[in-house]
């Protein structure tokens, strides 16, 4: 099977070379991804990883084949659960969200794919918030709620948290995967972000920023608008966790021993007290 690489109207000027009109065979990964470096040329030299996660639309129905609405409604919040991974896909076009909730409703009665289709539908608001108010996108939608200002948060992402480095074990592991693989679990994007927002005192749009640069499934709307909420500029509270929550949630590949993350240990009243010192202690 060959595809054209470049599908602009050929009778326009385009900023493509003409080499990059060629066919090419797309069964040849290796081919595949040596073509994109090249018509890349702003990409990273540090930006080395391959995803192994397969585009295509048959790629993505055969993840719809393996949906699970009943299963997902009381695993998702699980590292391991039965999460779809359908994201990137319906990101891009390749996958419709309504033919997503059509097929779940096709294959389990619609009390069963109700949490499932709870989740769809927070995509499509986060898009209908885009279009109604594109300035919340990189704007504050409310003052911070954490007892500071905006400007009292680093503009800038720390070297450590781009390299996966910061000594806190199991957000390390979850940087490396979003870096390796361009994929994160919901709950560990919330622990993610949470760390660099609260415990960093980080802007969110520099993490906001950061995660566009290696999701597959990066999209302005549902990325931010999330960012927002956790910071808690687009919610009443800031979001945060303790290391007992990151390890209810998590398999056994991540790292949740005391020893190895100790800024995450603690009660949910001792770590409230700590990361928003200005805020009356939580009842
Ligand atoms: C800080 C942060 C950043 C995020 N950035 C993005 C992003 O750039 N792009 C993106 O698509 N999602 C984003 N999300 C939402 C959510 O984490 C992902 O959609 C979900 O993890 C994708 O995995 P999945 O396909 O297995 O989801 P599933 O749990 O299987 O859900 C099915 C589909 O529903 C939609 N969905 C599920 N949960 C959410 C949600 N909370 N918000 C919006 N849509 C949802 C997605 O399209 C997803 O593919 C972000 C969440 C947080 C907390």
């Amino acid at each position: 099977m060959v595809f054209m690489v470049n599908l602009l109207d050929r009778t326009r000027p385009t900023v493509a070379e003409p080499q990059a009109l060629e066919r090419m065979d797309v069964s040849d990964r290796r081919a595949i991804v040596a073509r994109v470096r090249k018509l890349s040329p702003g990409l990273s030299d540090s930006d080395v990883f391959v995803s192994s996660l397969r585009g295509g639309r048959s790629e993505a129905q055969n993840r719809l084949a393996g949906l699970k609405p009943r299963e997902y409604g009381s695993t998702r919040n699980h590292l391991d659960g039965a999460v779809s991974r359908l994201s990137p896909y319906i990101r891009h076009g390749v996958i419709n969200a309504a033919d997503v909730r059509d097929h779940a409703l096709d294959v389990s009665d619609a009390k069963a794919a109700e949490k499932f289709i709870q989740q769809l539908t927070w995509r499509d608001y986060w898009q209908r918030l885009y279009k109604e108010f594109p300035q919340n996108i990189w704007q504050d939608v409310e003052p911070y709620k954490t007892g500071f200002a905006s400007t009292d948060y680093s503009r800038d992402l720390p070297r450590d948290i781009m390299d996966g480095a910061t000594g806190v074990a199991c957000i390390d592991q979850f940087i490396s995967e979003l870096i390796e693989t361009g994929y994160l679990h919901n709950h560990a994007r919330l622990y993610l972000a949470g760390y660099i927002c609260h415990w960093r005192r980080v802007q969110w749009q520099a993490g906001a920023r950061w995660f566009l640069t290696h999701l597959l499934d990066g999209d302005p709307a549902s990325n931010n608008l999330s960012w927002q909420w956790v910071a808690s500029t687009f919610s009443h509270k800031p979001y945060y966790f303790n290391l007992e929550n990151v390890s209810k949630f998590s398999g056994s590949n991540i790292d949740t021993s005391a020893e190895n993350n100790v800024p995450l240990s603690g009660s949910y009243e001792a770590l409230y007290a700590r990361l928003f010192p200005n805020l009356d202690p939580r009842q």
